[in-house]
């Protein structure tokens, strides 16, 4: 066990909220703040992507609120998750808001955050392992590997051209990552892959190129779909969410490097 004297972690006080990064899935992901939040939260505000097994470890007398379904709506809008927050805190809660990964990669940790500034909620920002670092390590995919790359790129797949619906005007320019970028990284990209794989090899990427789907990352039903680029759009068929697709060739390192299950 550890001596948690040597930590000395800040509490989670009354009427302030931390916005905490839950990792990937694997318990063992999470932060020391972050497992110290979840025993000391009065509501624990959380999203889909949150394992339930981490859920578990929240203290017992905290209320559980899974944000994407309050109201009996399927999926609430970011204000009123931003709202409900603050509503919480100004009740005196010690919340604890919990998103996969990392709260400020895809996330909408900014906007959240954002919000609680305006307010006047004190707030903290507790980081995660974001799917791309947590589900290719776990994979046995370096994100970066000397003589390979010195560079690599996240991006979101949402639309077919990268545009989170509300954010045009934040749309990644594919021809320049092609070129600039050895490895990307995409998220939330299943359903449009074929559309990425295309432009990227109309940028000039090799259909060739080594792909891994990694999906359900870091958890018992973790699964890594090896492909090229020009056979990604098929092989991503059947594939289970959420999964990150991986493309360059450091994805080649996986058949050396693949651990998980076998240690
Ligand atoms: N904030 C999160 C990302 C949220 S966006 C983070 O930092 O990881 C949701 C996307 O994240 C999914 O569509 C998928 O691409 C990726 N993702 C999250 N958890 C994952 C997991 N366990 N395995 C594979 N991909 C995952």
């Amino acid at each position: 066990m550890i001596d948690s004297k040597h930590l000395q972690l800040p509490d989670l006080k009354p009427g302030t909220v931390w916005l905490v990064g839950a990792g990937p899935g694997d318990p063992g992901l999470l932060s020391v703040l972050a497992l110290h939040a979840l025993g000391q939260a009065d509501a624990v505000v959380y999203d889909a992507l949150v394992d339930p097994r981490i859920l578990a470890l929240a203290r017992s007398g905290s209320a559980l609120e899974d944000a994407g379904k309050r109201g009996g709506r399927p999926s609430p809008r970011q204000p009123d998750i931003s709202a409900r927050l603050i509503a919480l805190a100004r009740a005196k809660q010690r919340v604890l808001r919990l998103k996969g990964g990392d709260p400020c990669v895809f996330g909408r940790g900014g906007e959240e955050a954002l919000a609680l500034a305006e307010a006047g909620i004190p707030f903290r920002i507790v980081p995660g392992i974001t799917a791309a670092i947590g589900g290719l390590a776990y994979a046995g995919i370096p994100l970066t590997h000397r003589g390979i790359n010195s560079a690599v790129t996240l991006i979101t797949g949402h639309n077919s051209d990268g545009a989170v619906p509300g954010e045009e005007g934040s749309a990644p320019d594919w021809p320049a990552i092609a070129r600039g970028s050895p490895v990307i990284v995409l998220y939330m990209a299943l359903r449009h892959l074929d559309d990425i794989a295309r432009r990227l090899i109309a940028a000039g990427r090799a259909p060739g190129e080594p792909v891994a789907i990694v999906s359900r990352a870091t958890t018992a039903a973790q699964r890594v779909v090896l492909t090229t680029l020009a056979q990604s759009a098929v092989a991503a068929t059947g594939v289970e969410s959420p999964a990150i697709i991986a493309i360059g060739e450091v994805v080649r390192l996986h058949e050396a490097l693949d651990w998980y299950g076998k240690e």
